[in-house]
């Protein structure tokens, strides 16, 4: 765990302001019975960085970021560093003063954090020199806050669980596209408009990927594969092209061959799985035989359109693989405790209905049991030859 890299650890900013308790509660935090692995010292205006084990969630970077409301010329640069720090949070802690109730300063503090979609919790700290009426004034303009004392150690258990709590309620909600580009990255969304797609709306991928992008500031174009040349040359600098796989060839030809391109299909394995795994689970692919077992799971009573892809389209393709029979079993919201081994390969579905973590143990199922496990997307991506091009932005 000491080595961690910092990319791979939760960002946790704490932020307040002067004299409201901010460093004291993140030494509170360290000194809780975590180990310190390591400790960055910032430059005079930089936020503080230590990275700890925050058990049992995991390794976390804790930053204690300037006072916000230190008007000095320094204070101002400090403020300004804090708040480009807002950008790669995973989640922020902003500490009150209790002995000095600045709403307004957290008011703007928290317009801030919403560009970057950061979550937050409050804590009003110094607990132990508050009366009954100072709690409840603080309680009804922060909105039910944690209250803490840095000081006396008071509730920082409380707050500790809390922070986890929130932590897996964010990593189980991972984002679509917002934790891979920054705020203000340029995505191009194709979006074909043939006799399939459906009229007058469209597709809640589609719409889903917009929304991500929207809630992390980052600038989205959608457009028909027919306009798509046109929109190339128009803009300057994209990030990333998104398309439907059926269409992932034809878009390639139009792109610069630099430009980072994925499947809607790729996103959504990526956002329900384990990208890694679900890879390793693709190269199982090339080792299928005539008569392995491959179990095909569904999380839930499908439609018709899933059924397609899963028990017509999915087995076409691995049956054409072999050049013949393979043992196919299908499974719907299968507990994959049982009798997981006996398969040389598990397909799972998109997932769509379920959460996140109800896949991830069925990852770590077969990761400790040595089974290979991939899901529609992927292998779709597989069989039509894009899936390196479209895993490579997640590099
Ligand atoms: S969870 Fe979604 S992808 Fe999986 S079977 Fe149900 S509808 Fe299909």
């Amino acid at each position: 765990m000491n080595n961690t890299p910092n990319s791979n650890r939760k960002h946790i900013g704490i932020y307040g302001n002067t004299n409201s308790g901010k460093s004291s509660l993140m030494n509170r935090i360290l000194n809780q019975e975590i180990s310190l692995v390591s400790n960055i010292e910032g430059t005079t205006t930089d936020p503080v960085q230590k990275a700890m084990e925050l058990i049992p969630f995991g390794p976390v970077l804790l930053i204690d970021t300037a006072g916000l409301e230190d008007k000095s010329e320094l204070g101002t640069i400090r403020i300004k560093k804090s708040f480009e720090f807002l950008k790669r949070l995973d989640f922020a802690i902003y500490v009150v003063d209790g002995e000095n109730l600045d709403i307004d300063t957290y008011k703007i503090w928290k317009k801030e954090a919403s560009k970057y979609n950061i979550s937050h919790m409050v804590v009003v700290n110094k607990l132990d020199k508050l009366n009954k009426d100072e709690i409840e004034n603080a309680n009804k303009l922060f909105n039910n806050p944690l209250f803490i004392s840095a000081s006396n150690n008071d509730n920082i258990d409380k707050l500790k669980d809390n922070l986890i709590k929130h932590l897996e309620i964010e990593e189980d909600e991972k984002t679509i596209l917002g934790d891979v580009l920054p705020y203000g990255s340029k995505v191009v969304l194709v979006v074909p408009i043939d006799s399939e797609a459906p009229k007058g709306r469209i597709i809640l991928p589609q719409v889903q990927v917009i929304r991500d992008c929207l809630d992390h500031g980052i600038k989205i174009y959608v457009v028909r594969d027919t306009e798509l040349n046109e929109a190339i040359n128009e803009l300057d600098n994209i990030d990333l092209v998104v398309t439907d796989s059926q269409a992932f060839k034809e878009v390639e030809n139009i792109i610069p061959k630099d430009m980072n391109l994925t499947s809607f299909s790729i996103l959504f394995a990526r956002q329900k799985g384990e990208l890694k795994e679900f890879l390793k689970g693709c190269e199982k692919l090339k080792d299928l035989k005539l008569g392995d077992k491959v179990l095909i799971c569904e999380s839930c009573t499908h439609n018709v359109s899933h059924e397609d892809i899963g028990r017509v389209k999915i087995p076409r393709m691995l049956k054409k693989l072999v050049g013949g029979d393979l043992d196919i079993e299908y499974k719907v919201g299968y507990d994959f405790k049982e009798d997981v081994e006996k398969y040389d390969l598990i397909i799972h579905c998109g997932a769509c209905m379920v959460n996140r973590k109800s896949i991830i143990n069925k990852i770590n199922i077969c990761r400790e049991k040595n089974v290979a496990i991939t899901n529609y997307g992927m292998v779709i991506a597989y069989f039509t030859n894009i899936l390196d091009r479209s895993v490579n932005i997640f590099k």
